[in-house]
Parts: C-alpha cells; structure tokens; sequence
C-alpha cells in the first residue's frame, strides 16, 4: 500500500539535497570545531557557513543566531535565560495557545516565583494586541507569543505585538518553529528580540535548531562549559545538524513561495471538499492561516480513531497536537478556541507538505467520508446527542 504523509507539522522528511551536504560532516569531515588543525577549520567553516545562511532568512546578522538542539531548547532559552538576567522583575505575558515548550516552561517559572499572565484568544486562535497592552506592568520583562501555531495553523499578529513590546520596553520572543521556511520571517519586520526555529519542521535533520537573539538583548545562558556558541551555549557543536539546518533554511527559502501556492491550492480543495461531511467545521481562521494546515473537527467521532482507521488506509495525519495526543485530554488550543470538550476530542489535523500531490488529495477524500460515517455508525455519543436534541425539542 503506498503511504500518504499528511503530518508536516509533526515533523517532515529530511530533504535529500539536504541530506548530501550533511553526509560528509559524519565521517571525512568530523572534526571539533573548536580544534585549531585543519580538521577543526573545516568543521567551524561549515558551522558559520550554517549560520549565514540561516541569518539570511531571517533577515539578522550571523553574530545573531544561536544554535540549540531544537525548537524546545530555543523556547526554554528565551523565557528561563531572559527571567535570569532581569532581576526584580517577574512578570512574563503569553497566549494560552503556545507550544507546550513555552507552556510548560511558564508553568516551571511560577512554581519558581514568576508571575504569568495567560491571554486569552479569539474564536480564531488570535491573541488580541490590546490585551497584550494591557496586561504590560512595571515588572514585565518579556512577552512570548507564537507566530502560528501549530495546531490551528492561526497566524498571530506579532509585527503589531512587536511594536507594543518595544514601545513598554519589554522583551518580545516569538516561537517560530512552525512558520519559518512556510512564510516569510524577516526578524526586523515582524519587530521580535528572539525568535525559534527548528530543522525537522522544514525538511532539515532532528535534534538542531536555532535562537535568533537581537543584539543588545540580555539573557543567561542555560548551559555552561567550554563556552561554544560565544560563550552563550556550551556543548560541542552539532556539525551535521548544523549543516543541514543551514541548507534546509536556504532551500526552503527559496522554493517558499513556490511550495505555498501549490500547497494552498490542494488544502483550499481539501477543505471544501471535506466540509461536505455533514457535522464539519473548519477550526482557526479561512485565510491568516499557514498554506499547509488544514484543521477540522467531526461531531460524534474520536480524533484518535479516526487517525488509526485514516492510518489503515496508508493516510498518516494526526489529532490535537502530536505530543498531547497520547493524553486523553483534549488540546488545550481547541479548548481556548471555544470548542467543548466533546468537539474537541473529534479533531482532524491534514498538514502537507512540498511532496504530497493532487492525486493524494483524491484518496483522501475518498477515504475520509467513508471513515468518519463508519464511526459515526459506532459513536458513545450518538445516542446522547439524539437524547439531547430529542430533550431540546420537548
Ligand atoms: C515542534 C514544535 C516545537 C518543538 O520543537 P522541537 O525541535 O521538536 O523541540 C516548538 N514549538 C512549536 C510551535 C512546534 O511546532
């Protein structure tokens, strides 16, 4: 049976281009960065090699990229190294939709005497830029808010939060793990002092990433040793990932406009079609959205059955977030959107990929209507919706 992937926002292929140049820096290629012989030269070469061309798309200084081991190492660093640095204050602004890399690290930081402020969002997913406004205090030292999330694809409007940030002279970090290489991410133009990118959201390696960290900004490094990464993260570099992060950045720059047309085109179709399905909604916004994400819920069916039944089918796609989907509770984003709990356990997210073709769109249309009616058959909850309406009606 041949396999259609449909979890980009999981995490994607390695690109094999991508793979070729990381391919040396494994084996004739190994040396320390760090070493003063030619194998050393060569292995710090590729490392700011990687680093222009990861600054190139984001519009920064090489001096301004910061390689981690991830997306999840990147968030942590922004929120715990700023909190380090900026003494007597205490306070931190986020969304209620983040990553759990910036939830999780909130919730770490109260347990550890920091106040956080949690903003609510609209039906949307949007972080209103007014309640970001209002909630700055004295004791604010940085704001965190996501460029698109990566359930809901919602786009935030951070260039404007941005500019309120700079304006309180507050720390404005943005988790741009799912938006970098999908659209454009000029650090200078969407008004961010750290931005996070991860490789194996755009067809790099696992395991690399990046923090753009303006210059001028003051955060403590988490890791300490032989001072890597000018002294701001120890730990001998990750050559290959290095490499592979700069070539995917470069890559994916340069098909991403390309790559965003023809990914609209097939999700736009993917969502008309599959909003025929009786009891369908599309979740975030028609338009603000990233070009892969396509996000539904189904009433009366379990998102988690429904993916096992799509992945019988050879379809792999996934339901509320990937890290939360072996929990049974739901997403804490369709939650915030306003869905109920039983909506919510009924989710559906399709995200594509350069790869995935019109011809795959098909079968998945062919296949998701006849899956969601089988479980409808099967549904807890269908004789508790009928119970209720029928009660309604009374
Ligand atoms: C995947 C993801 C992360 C975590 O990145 P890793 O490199 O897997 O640690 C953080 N934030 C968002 C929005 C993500 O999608």
């Amino acid at each position: 049976m041949k396999k259609i992937y449909l979890d980009h926002s999981a995490t994607s292929p390695l690109d094999r281009e991508v793979f070729e140049e990381m391919k040396p820096y494994f084996s004739l290629k190994f040396g320390n960065a760090s070493s003063l012989h030619s194998f050393g030269r060569e292995a710090y070469e590729a490392v700011e090699r990687g680093r222009e061309r990861v600054a190139k798309v984001l519009n920064c200084k090489p001096n301004e990229v910061f390689f981690t081991s991830g997306g999840t190492e990147a968030d942590n660093w922004a929120l715990k190294g700023v909190a380090l640095a900026s003494k007597g204050k205490k306070h931190i602004i986020t969304s209620s939709i983040e990553h759990h890399a910036v939830l999780h690290t909130c919730q770490y930081l109260e347990k550890n005497g920091y106040e956080v402020t949690y903003l609510p969002v609209d039906g949307y997913g949007f972080v209103k830029p007014e309640d970001v406004e209002d909630a700055v205090r004295k004791d604010t030292f940085i704001i965190s808010v996501m460029h698109a999330n990566n359930e809901i694809g919602t786009i935030e409007p951070i260039e404007e939060i941005g500019r309120i940030a700079r304006e309180k002279g507050v720390y404005f970090h943005s988790d741009g793990v799912q938006s970098f290489c999908k659209i454009p991410t000029d650090v200078n133009k969407l008004n961010v002092d750290m931005f996070s990118i991860s490789a194996h959201k755009f067809y790099g390696p696992k395991g690399i990433g990046a923090l753009y960290i303006r210059e001028g900004t003051t955060l403590e490094p988490l890791l300490h040793g032989g001072g890597h990464e000018r002294g701001m993260r120890s730990g001998t570099e990750n050559v290959p990932g290095i490499v592979g992060l700069g070539a995917a950045s470069e890559i994916g720059s340069k098909r991403m406009e390309r790559d965003a047309e023809k990914m609209i085109a097939l999700r736009d179709r993917l969502v008309r079609e599959t909003l025929k399905i009786k009891d369908s909604w599309l979740n975030g916004h028609p338009v603000k959205r990233l070009p892969n994400n396509a996000h539904f819920c189904f009433s009366l069916i379990e998102g988690e059955s429904l993916i096992l039944y799509l992945d019988e089918k050879g379809i792999a796609a996934s339901t509320g977030s990937a890290c939360s989907s072996k929990s049974l509770e739901p997403s804490h984003v369709l939650l915030r959107i306003g869905l109920k709990h039983e909506e919510a356990h009924g989710s559906l997210r399709i995200t594509l990929g350069r790869e995935n073709t019109r011809e795959e769109m098909d079968y998945m249309l062919k296949v998701l209507p006849e899956q969601v009616e089988k479980l409808r058959e099967l549904s807890p909850f269908k004789t508790k919706k009928q119970l209720s309406s029928f009660k309604s009606t009374e």
